[in-house]
């Protein structure tokens, strides 16, 4: 069996990032690849049909800084107003058993991992357009204006970021987007592919706007 690996995942909000995970997901499950989504803590509200334990850990902030001031986290960062992180302990505990996880984190979050001497995959979710990205985030529907507005601004930025991931995927079509997320983290390709011309190109004139 090979070893365990982490996948971080970013992508700007309103990208498609959770469901090509779910999918991911599924996929891993029907080849019995040993094959979790890593359970963040954040200090945001959980949304509605969110609960505990499984979609996040949702604490106090003074909860949360606590835990970050006796390093409980292996990375954390504050995104849209709150506070999120990953615990060292729900992620060495699953890599001793044998479990690649999906860590679905920021830029920041990435980062920190970067600097950290762990067996890791970059993946980076671009959306088909800077439309559909607008479009996606306004329809979320949960939020106020104020929070829509910096979720679009964020998502702007994280865009500039894109091409410090090893990993390029373009969410135009959600099958051959999650076949190609699965495709790196069964490791059916070669792990030192290069992103494509083609999809550095995109990425370019999607920073152009
Ligand atoms: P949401 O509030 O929509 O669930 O997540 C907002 C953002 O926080 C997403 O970009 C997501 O990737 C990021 N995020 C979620 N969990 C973590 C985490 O544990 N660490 C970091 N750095 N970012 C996270």
């Amino acid at each position: 069996m090979k070893d365990p690996k982490l996948f971080l995942v970013s992508a700007p909000s309103g990208a498609g990032k959770s469901s090509l995970i779910d999918a991911a997901l599924v996929r891993a499950n029907k080849s019995d690849l040993p094959l979790e989504l890593s359970v963040s803590y954040t200090t945001r509200l959980p949304r509605k049909g969110e609960s505990d334990a499984k979609d996040y850990f949702f604490v106090s902030k003074d909860e949360f800084l606590d835990k970050k001031n006796s390093n409980f986290f292996i990375e954390f960062a504050e995104v849209h107003g709150n506070l999120y992180g990953t615990s060292i302990d729900f992620v060495e505990s699953k890599l001793s058993l044998g479990v690649n996880l999906i860590l679905e984190i920021d830029v920041q979050g990435f980062r920190q991992i970067n600097d950290l001497s762990m067996n890791y995959e970059s993946i980076f979710i671009l959306p088909p357009s800077i439309h559909s990205l607008e479009e996606r985030i306004r329809n979320r529907g949960d939020e106020d204006l104020n929070a829509i507005d910096l979720r679009l601004k964020n998502a702007k930025d994280e865009l500039e970021h894109a091409s410090e991931y090893k990993h390029l995927i373009v969410n135009d079509s959600f099958d051959k987007a999650a076949d190609e997320l699965f495709n790196i983290i069964a490791q059916n390709e070669s792990l030192n592919k290069i992103n494509d011309e083609e999809v550095q190109q995109f990425l370019a004139q999607l920073l152009s706007y």
